[in-house]
C-alpha cells in the first residue's frame, strides 16, 4: 500500500496528548517519521512509544516553544536522526482568559510567545531545512476563534487570528521555494484539555449541551483534525497554500440565537 508521508520527515508540536496526538498519529500511519515535541516529558515518551507500537519511527525531544534555543534543538533532531524536515504542525497552545484592562504586560507576551510566536519561531529554524529537501509544509493549528469568537476568549482570539496572518506571509514568501502553508480551523475538539473542561463544568460547560449545538451533532476527536493535517501535508494537497480550512461541525455556518 502507497503511503503518501512515505520518506517524509514531520515536526509535531504539542503532540504528547490531544489534538497533536491525533495528528502526529495519523501522520505515522501515513508513512511519515514524527518528532513529537512538547513540554510534557512524561506524557510525550508514551505518546512516542505508541506511535513506535504503529510501526513508525518517532521520537520526543522535551520542548517549550517559548524558548527559542529549544526549538532549535527541536529543528536540529529532526535533521540529525532523520536527515531533515519536510513537515512542521505548529499544535501547541493555550487557551488563556484575561480581562483585557487589567491584563498585564507580561501576561500578554507569556500568552503570545506560545499562541503566536512559538509558530514563528518554529517556522524561522524550519524552513532553511525545507529548502534543503526542495519541499516543506507547514501546517498551523488555529481555531474557529480566529475569525469569530465568543465572550472571554481575550487574548487567544487575537493571537489565533495573527497565526492565520503568519500563514498567509509565510505562503506567500516561501511558494517559491516549494514551501506550503496552511491553517486549520478547528472547532469544538474532545482534547484533553475539553474534556477537563467538560469534567469540571467550566463556564458552565455542558458536554451534551455543547454536542446539541454543533451542526453535526458530535465533538470531533483528535484523530479527525489529525486525518485532515495528515492530507495537507502530503503532495496531493500541492495547490492548497495561504489559507485557512475550518473544520467545526458547522458551527461557524449559522448565526448564534440569541
Ligand atoms: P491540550 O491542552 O489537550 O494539549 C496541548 C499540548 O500542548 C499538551 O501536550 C501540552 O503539554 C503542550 N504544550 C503546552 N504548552 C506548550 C509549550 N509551551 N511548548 C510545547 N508544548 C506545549 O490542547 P488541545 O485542545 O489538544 O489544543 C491543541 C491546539 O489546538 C491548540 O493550539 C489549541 O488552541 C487548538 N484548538 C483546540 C480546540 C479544541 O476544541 N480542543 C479547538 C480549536 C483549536
Amino acid at each position: 500500500m502507497v503511503r503518501p508521508l512515505e520518506h517524509k520527515v514531520a515536526l509535531v508540536t504539542g503532540a504528547a496528548k490531544g489534538i497533536g496526538q491525533g495528528i502526529a498519529r495519523q501522520l505515522a500511519l501515513q508513512g511519515a517519521a514524527v518528532v513529537v515535541a512538547d513540554i510534557d516529558a512524561e506524557t510525550g515518551q508514551l505518546a512516542t512509544a505508541e506511535l513506535q507500537e504503529l510501526g513508525a519511527k518517532a521520537s520526543f525531544i522535551e520542548t517549550d516553544i517559548s524558548l527559542e534555543e529549544q526549538i532549535i534543538a527541536a529543528v536540529n533532531h529532526a535533521k540529525t536522526h532523520y536527515g531533515g524536515l519536510d513537515i512542521l504542525v505548529n499544535n501547541a497552545g493555550i487557551n488563556l482568559s484575561y480581562d483585557a484592562t487589567t491584563m498585564i504586560s507580561q501576561e500578554w507576551d507569556a500568552a503570545m510567545s506560545i499562541d503566536l510566536k512559538g509558530a514563528w519561531l518554529c517556522a524561522k529554524y524550519a524552513i532553511p531545512e525545507m529548502r534543503a529537501r526542495g519541499q516543506g509544509a507547514i501546517i498551523n493549528i488555529a481555531s474557529v476563534h480566529a475569525t469569530m469568537t465568543t465572550y472571554n476568549v481575550f487574548p487567544y482570539a487575537a493571537a489565533k487570528a495573527g497565526l492565520v496572518g503568519l500563514t498567509k506571509s509565510l505562503a506567500l514568501d516561501w511558494g517559491k521555494h516549494n514551501i506550503r502553508a496552511v491553517a486549520v480551523s478547528p472547532g469544538w475538539v474532545l482534547s484533553d484539555v475539553v474534556q477537563k473542561s467538560f469534567a469540571e463544568h467550566k463556564n458552565g460547560l455542558q458536554q451534551e449541551v455543547v454536542e446539541a449545538s454543533i451542526p453535526a451533532k458530535f465533538i470531533a476527536v483528535p484523530d479527525d483534525i489529525g486525518h485532515l493535517v495528515a492530507f495537507l501535508a502530503s503532495d496531493n494537497a500541492r495547490y492548497i497554500t495561504g489559507t485557512e480550512i475550518v473544520i467545526d461541525g458547522g458551527i461557524s455556518a449559522r448565526f448564534a440565537e440569541q
